[in-house]
């Protein structure tokens, strides 16, 4: 069970090849995290940064907190499979799972249980008294694995374990390595260059180039969200097909023209998520297609969801089950040529090369990639919304919903302004706001809705807003929903509204005092004023820096939420006092302002100016920063 940190980790081998670059990643307890990439792209390198077995370069490494970059392999409670099994040829697979035990001197009869544990899991107890050369492949990578288990180790790291393997076996270990991963509910790393292996396996995936990483996600959002043509092209199977083309826009409609000359009317979902300086006919985009999101059309497909073309057919491969036919987009007659689209059908689909077919493509599923920079230009989740409102007399209309200002930005001028609203300032399900969600989609660990609202023949629809929510999922589309903006979090450049910031940043310093039972109490001291810190925090503290903690130039960085302010004179343990300077009301949620040393802080608040406040700051949401290092240590 373990935490991991990796905080701008570099390799440099020799002075100068720069294996792997500001390598940046959280792992939580129990995640399955594969790094997946081409050869030599840095996984391996990354892989051994964190056993222990190559130094780090630069950037820091924590396992529960605690910084290892020093530490001996040893003395960091991982395992490590390799790919090829390293066992000890002369001993049986008993002494094989036994040896780092019976090394580290532990008791004859506790190393027995645990390898006849261990051999259990992996259903090898028949051959434990066998030596290696003896095992198949698959059971000799069992053995290897269950030298791991018996260590009992925080993190396993697993090396391209199943490479030496058959394709068959590779896909039978693949289901026991997950189903060990749960039955150990253990922190798994697992390197490979095989992307149906991240893909099944994973819970995120780390995709990396050249010694960079790319993108950081989970199998699904990697496939319909890749943030560039590397991660579309290397995940799925088969690839994701690339035509060149530009966005072309002509009153409303939005269409993506394909050097072909194939014209493909986006999904007006999508349109929406397009930014504008892409829609002028002349930038280069390359527009994706992944075989998924094709069809053979029978005269199913409506045109509103699906495009329909015609193409000829190439090639067409039998892969038992399915067949892969091979068209060509832009009529030529050979495979492996620009234009290439395969397209996914059953094995006993009547097609042969040479047929011109009709086919159907997924309008909601095209991807588009600025033909330059390679990056997608459609994010996943839109950060903001920018629609078109009026102000008047102290309301903002939004087509013909009417929302209160509240007191917070009451008395701006009155006009017609651009309203830019986060995706996350829409708050769905209650509020004045009447609308209709016309679209779900699950990103990650988010629900984005895409909401439509007001006079449809006034087509103030054009606007939409998307919205986003963590976790559940609690509208579906069709549903009539109410909605309200989240004021403090919204724009307005012409009338200098700017949305309230909530991350809130203090100096301060760490001190302790005696107390009369001679143990010590340790404080923050703000400018002189003083909160107990939380026993979870102390621990942290100490476990980064130790007595050295008195030394560091230490930053409190919290979220306006994570303060629990309460009016009195009196602060409670672990709080500091202040005094409102101002109360800012946005109607849904009002915010205290006080002063805590030089910095003004916010958090929610309702009172009145001059209240005298007990500020607690929640142990869960507060980030310690060592500012002299530039370095966060809670
Ligand atoms: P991967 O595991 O993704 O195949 P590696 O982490 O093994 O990639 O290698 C990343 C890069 O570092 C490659 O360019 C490789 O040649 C280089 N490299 C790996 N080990 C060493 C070494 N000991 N000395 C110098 N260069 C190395």
């Amino acid at each position: 069970m373990a935490d991991l940190s990796l905080k701008h980790i570099y390799k440099v081998y020799d002075g100068e090849v720069k294996a792997v670059n500001d390598f940046c990643m959280d792992i939580k307890d129990k995640e399955f995290i594969v790094f997946v990439g081409p050869s030599g792209c840095g996984k391996s390198t990354t892989l051994r940064m964190i056993a222990g077995l190559e130094e780090i370069s630069a950037g820091e490494l924590r396992i529960d907190g605690e910084v290892v970059n020093d530490l001996e392999p040893k003395d960091r409670n991982i395992a490590m499979v390799f790919q090829n099994y390293a066992l000890y040829p002369h001993m049986t697979v008993y002494e094989n799972m036994a040896f780092a035990l019976k090394t580290a001197k532990v008791p004859k009869d506790i190393i027995k249980q645990k390898v006849t544990e261990a051999a259990e899991i992996l259903g090898i107890t028949q051959y434990l008294e066998r030596k290696p050369k003896a095992l198949s492949g698959g059971q000799r990578q069992r053995v290897a694995l269950g030298r791991a288990i018996v260590r009992n180790p925080k993190v396993f790291l697993l090396d391209e374990p199943l490479s030496n393997l058959d394709a068959k076996l590779r896909a039978a270990m693949r289901a026991e390595i997950s189903r060990l991963h749960e039955k150990l509910q253990t922190t798994f790393i697992y390197v490979t260059h095989d992307q149906t292996e991240a893909m099944t396996m994973g819970t995120r995936i780390v995709v990396m180039k050249d010694g960079f990483v790319q993108q950081i996600d989970t199998p699904r959002n990697l496939f319909r969200n890749p943030i560039n043509m590397f991660v579309a092209s290397f995940i799925g199977t088969p690839q994701i097909c690339f035509f060149d083309g530009v966005i072309y826009k002509e009153g409303r409609e939005i269409s993506y023209v394909l050097d072909c000359g194939i014209r493909i009317n986006v999904d007006f979902y999508i349109a929406d998520k397009i930014p504008e300086k892409y829609s002028d006919g002349k930038h280069r985009v390359a527009v994706g297609i992944r075989p998924d999101d094709v069809r053979i059309d029978d005269g199913k497909y409506k045109t509103d969801e699906w495009e329909i073309t015609e193409a000829p057919v190439v090639m067409v491969e039998s892969l038992g089950g399915e067949n892969l036919v091979y068209t060509n987009l832009y009529g030529k007659n050979s495979p492996g040529e620009d234009g290439t689209l395969v397209v996914k059908t059953g094995a006993d689909c009547e097609i042969h090369k040479g047929d011109i077919v009709k086919i159907a493509i997924n309008k909601r599923n095209i991807y588009v990639f600025d033909r330059e920079t390679e990056m997608n230009i459609i994010s996943g989740i839109p950060k903001e919304n920018i629609v078109d409102c009026e102000i008047v007399k102290g309301k903002m209309q939004l087509g013909n919903n009417s929302f209160n200002l509240p007191k917070a930005i009451y008395g701006i001028k009155d006009g017609k302004v651009k309203v830019r609203i986060p995706s996350d300032g829409v708050i769905l399900g209650e509020g004045s706001g009447k609308g209709k969600i016309a679209r779900v989609e699950i990103i990650d660990d988010k629900v984005l809705y895409r909401l439509e609202y007001g006079n449809y023949d006034k087509k103030d629809a054009l606007f939409p807003l998307f919205v986003y929510e963590d976790g559940n999922q609690c509208f579906d589309e069709g549903d009539n929903v109410n909605f309200d903006i989240d004021f403090s979090k919204i724009s307005i450049a012409e009338r200098n509204i700017t949305p309230l910031n909530t991350v809130n940043s203090v100096k301060c310093s760490i001190v302790k005092v005696r107390e009369k039972n001679r143990k010590y109490t340790f404080y923050f001291d703000i400018a002189g004023e003083l909160a107990e810190i939380e026993h979870v925090i102390r621990e942290k503290l100490f476990a980064a820096r130790g007595i050295e903690i008195f030394d560091t130039e230490p930053e409190l960085i919290f979220d306006a939420f994570a303060v629990a302010a309460e009016k009195s004179d009196n602060p409670s343990r672990y709080a500091f006092l202040a005094e409102i300077t101002e109360i800012l009301d946005y109607g849904r949620f009002c915010f205290g302002k006080a002063d805590l040393g030089e910095s003004s802080v916010v958090f929610p608040y309702s009172g009145n100016v001059g209240d005298t406040v007990s500020l607690k700051i929640s142990a869960e949401g507060v980030t310690v920063k060592d500012r002299k290092q530039d370095i966060i240590i809670v």
